[in-house]
């Protein structure tokens, strides 16, 4: 099949990528490289720096292409809250051009990265699809946004759209920010360095942490699934881990004990996330294959900026 990824040249983006290539797909990268790296990406696959907004571009790179994969973004919660209208522009904006290129290129299938964030605070766990969403920033009200134009134009336009509502990725090449970092890397980084981990709050608050491996299968069988079309999907690992339960996780990863240092009047964000997935098992036979454990060895192990550190 041929394929565009847009952000392909970001964590995700590009670990889906290289996949695909792998596979001896063609694949398409439009980035603008405003978080994205281009080295990361095999020689198999092409690519071009642009705006996801630049439509004339969309149309050149839509040319034959039978699936999008729209996961150019601004991703971060905090900054959203600094910069709602440039999360807008890009995560909105960005949506609505991807879609409006691809009716007039006559593509058939989009798959968008969603993310878990649009539930926001609720009163039962695991979160299920079928829940009232109730976004507390302005990056999960984006991404709920992308998702309602997805659904509307889709249908109008005859392209078929799936959302799939990504939990906390990590792994090997996880962006490290100057500021607000992921946890996992951040964690990572500073307990090599014997830093002190800074937790907000009191790190009883629970996220589901799902390795790359596993995201990048939940997409890849999102192109083909039967089923799909005006579906949300959540992709997580199912497994809700409080922050201090985390910060063992990486204690024991390391075999050292690790000091945490809780900021208590920092936002600590929804006190809890963790994935429902039957659906995801139902419509793309998806069951999370790498654990907690698992995935903090081989993040170490396979990332060059901890693999030396680690020694
Ligand atoms: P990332 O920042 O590494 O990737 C996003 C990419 O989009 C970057 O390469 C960036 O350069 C590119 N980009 C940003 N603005 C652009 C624009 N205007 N035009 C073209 N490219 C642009 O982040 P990621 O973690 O790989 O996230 C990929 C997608 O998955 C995003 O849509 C994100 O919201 C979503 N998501 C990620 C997670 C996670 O835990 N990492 C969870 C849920 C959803």
């Amino acid at each position: 099949m041929r394929f565009l990824v847009t952000g392909g040249a970001g964590f995700i983006g590009s670990a889906l990528a290289n996949r695909l290539a792998a596979e001896g797909h063609e694949v398409r990268v439009l980035d603008d490289l405003s978080a994205g790296d281009p080295s990361r990406l095999h020689a198999d696959v092409s690519f071009a720096r642009g705006d996801v907004n630049d439509i004339p571009k969309l149309w050149t790179l839509l040319q034959g292409v039978e699936c999008v994969y729209h996961l150019a973004a601004r991703v971060s919660v905090p900054e959203s809250a600094l910069y709602p209208r440039e999360y807008n522009a890009v995560n909105v904006g960005g949506t609505v051009a991807v879609l409006e290129a691809m009716r007039d290129a006559g593509v058939r299938r989009v798959v968008f990265s969603s993310s878990g964030a649009v539930y926001g605070e609720q009163a039962q766990q695991p979160l299920h699809e079928s829940m009232l969403p109730n976004p507390s920033s302005p990056y999960a009200v984006s991404k709920l946004a992308a998702e309602g134009y997805l659904r509307v134009m889709g249908i109008r336009w005859g392209i078929e759209t799936v959302s799939l509502r990504i939990f906390n990725a990590y792994g090997p090449g996880q962006p490290l920010p100057a500021s607000h970092p992921p946890v996992i890397p951040s964690f990572l980084r500073h307990a090599l360095r014997g830093g002190s981990i800074i937790v907000h709050g009191d790190g009883e608050q629970t996220r589901d942490y799902v390795y790359i491996d596993d995201v990048v299968a939940a997409l890849v069988a999102a192109a083909t699934a039967e089923g799909v079309d005006q579906q949300v999907i959540n992709v997580g690992s199912g497994v809700e881990t409080s922050v201090n339960e985390l910060i063992e996780a990486i204690s024991a990863t390391l075999g050292k004990p690790l000091t945490p240092l809780y900021v208590r009047n920092q936002d600590r964000g929804v006190s809890r996330m963790c994935a429902d997935l039957r659906r995801a098992a139902e419509l793309l036979g998806f069951t999370p294959k790498v654990s907690l454990a698992e995935g903090l060895a081989l993040t170490l192990e396979r990332d060059p900026r901890f693999a030396l550190a680690a020694r």
